[in-house]
This record gives C-alpha cells, structure tokens and sequence, in this order.
C-alpha cells in the first residue's frame, strides 16, 4: 500500500514523507476525525509535529484524493479515509453519532439528480442530520 501511495504522490509531485504517512494512518485509523483528533493522534508517533502541518498535509492529500472531509457538527470539518468505498454521513444531532453509508444507497438519487437538474452530487461531503432511533424513542 505505501509503495503504491508513494508512487502514486511522487506522480503528482508530491512525496510521502513521513509526516504525510502519519497523517494518512492517522485518519485511517480513526475513521471519523477532526484536526485536533488527528493531531493528537499523530503526536503519539511524532510529538514534534504541530497544528499546522498537520492541516497543511492534510490539505494536500484532500487534493489528492486520499482523504475527504464533511461537515458533521457546526465545529470543525471531520476528515475521512477514502481508502473504502465512498460514503456518506447520517449524523444524529442528540448523540453526534456518525452513520456511514454507502454512496450505492443514493444512487437512483443522485441520477435523479443530474438527469432531472443538470447537478452532479458530490455524495463523499454529504451529511443528512437527524435524529437516531434510539434518541427519537427517548424524547
Ligand atoms: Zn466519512
Ligand atoms: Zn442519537
């Protein structure tokens, strides 16, 4: 996987340094993360690492496809892996619970969409907020 990665970073003219791995294993490894998360797991690895680099690498491998972020809460954006299949998000506003669902859940949707106006959805940022099940029989 590293040795594809890398290859894959150094044609678009980037390396994968070690920072940029961490930062990688970092968002894989929580799934659901913000910044501050990641930071904090990189630090484990790498205590010298501080905020900005890690928003900085985190910014090149959204460019490069590696990573997505959306919006879960009125906080900051939670990165994602895309090393899986593209998904997209179910966050209950009571518990902030994260379901993660797959973009072929949407599919008639989002051809619905394009065919019906023209709009080609981007399903990887999505969130629908809501509640879960088990919040909505608590209230
Ligand atoms: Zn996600
Ligand atoms: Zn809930």
């Amino acid at each position: 996987m590293n040795e594809e990665l890398a290859a894959r970073l150094h044609s678009l003219g980037y390396r994968l340094t070690p920072q940029r791995q961490l930062v990688l294993q970092a968002v894989d490894k929580l799934g659901h993360a913000t910044p501050d998360e990641i930071l904090a797991e990189v630090q484990l690895h790498a205590s010298a690492v501080n905020a900005s680099t890690v928003y900085r690498n985190l910014e090149v491998l959204e460019e490069l496809g590696l990573v997505r972020h959306a919006h879960l809460s009125d906080r900051a954006p939670t990165y994602h892996s895309v090393s899986d299949h593209t998904h997209f998000h179910l966050v209950c506003r009571k518990c902030q619970r994260v379901v993660s669902v797959d973009a072929g859940e949407v599919a008639g949707f989002a051809d619905a969409t394009r065919a019906q106006h023209g709009f080609v959805l981007d399903v990887g940022h999505l969130a629908i907020f809501g509640e879960c099940v088990e919040c909505e029989t608590d209230a």
